[in-house]
């Protein structure tokens, strides 16, 4: 038992944000809940990794999957998915649902590190969404992605960009006025500049081939895919073909 602890400690991972995820995870996929946002974005990552990346038949992996709404979405295009995660409830979570989807999805709890030196080149796919702001090292989340691509793999990663405006919005927007999330979801100091991610992409070997904005209009309660990158973004990279 020390030893699988110290592992999991010493990994790059911040338990008290698996914590919080585990509390909620009951209510994952409940689209009143907590987890409203990620159901209302859903369709639209969706579509924008489908058209970029064809998910029909490819192998696709997706990194701190929570209760799987991304990995059964793209399971449902046709997609191979497995799911990884560090929480327990969010994966079990995950589970059960799948008997109520009749989706087929192979959900692991496993570093994503880890598994990129289990099986490296392996997937066609690797989305990493809403999840790179909680780990302490983001760059390392990325190597390992990169090191699971497939050469000419595609990489999403989705993320909340760090300046004023995004203060604004993602955390006094979101958490205190719209109380769109529970307060205390989002950290300041984790967020991540597209810059930032786009050198990490580099730093791991990959191309980044595009970044798009997500943004929400309050007053339409509506979520769209648009060029402002202030507050939400999804950067897309690709491995190099041998
Ligand atoms: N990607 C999903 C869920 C986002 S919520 C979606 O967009 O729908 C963030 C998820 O990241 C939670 O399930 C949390 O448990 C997971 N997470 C946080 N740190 C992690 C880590 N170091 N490794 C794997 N998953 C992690």
């Amino acid at each position: 038992m020390g030893k699988k602890n110290t592992t999991i400690m010493t990994a790059n991972v911040d338990p008290a944000e698996l914590e919080k995820f585990s509390e909620l995870a009951h209510r994952w996929w409940d689209p009143q809940s907590e987890f409203r946002p990620l159901h209302e974005i859903n369709p639209l990552r969706l579509a924008y990794i489908n058209e970029t990346a064809e998910l029909q038949g490819k192998l696709a992996l997706d990194v701190g999957c929570g209760g799987g709404i991304l990995a059964e979405a793209m399971a449902r295009c046709g997609a191979q998915v497995t799911g990884i995660d560090l929480a327990d409830k969010p994966l079990q979570v995950a589970r059960l649902h799948l008997h109520e989807s009749g989706l087929n999805v192979s959900y692991r709890k496993i570093p994503v590190e880890e598994l990129a030196r289990e099986s490296p080149r392996s997937f066609d796919v690797v989305t990493c969404m809403e999840m790179l702001e909680h780990v302490p090292d983001p760059a390392a989340t990325v190597r390992a992605c990169a090191e699971l691509l497939k050469p000419g793999g595609h990489a999403f990663f989705a993320t909340l960009n760090r300046n004023p405006k995004s203060y604004l919005y993602a955390i006094i927007g979101a958490e205190y006025v719209l109380n769109l999330l529970p307060r205390g979801t989002h950290d300041y100091a984790r967020f991540i500049k597209p810059s930032e991610l786009a050198a990490a992409c580099r730093n791991a070997g990959l191309d980044v081939t595009a970044t798009i904005g997500m943004t929400y209009n309050p007053f339409s309660k509506t979520y769209a895919l648009e060029s402002d990158t202030d507050v939400n973004y999804i950067l897309c990279a690709r491995a190099p073909q041998l």
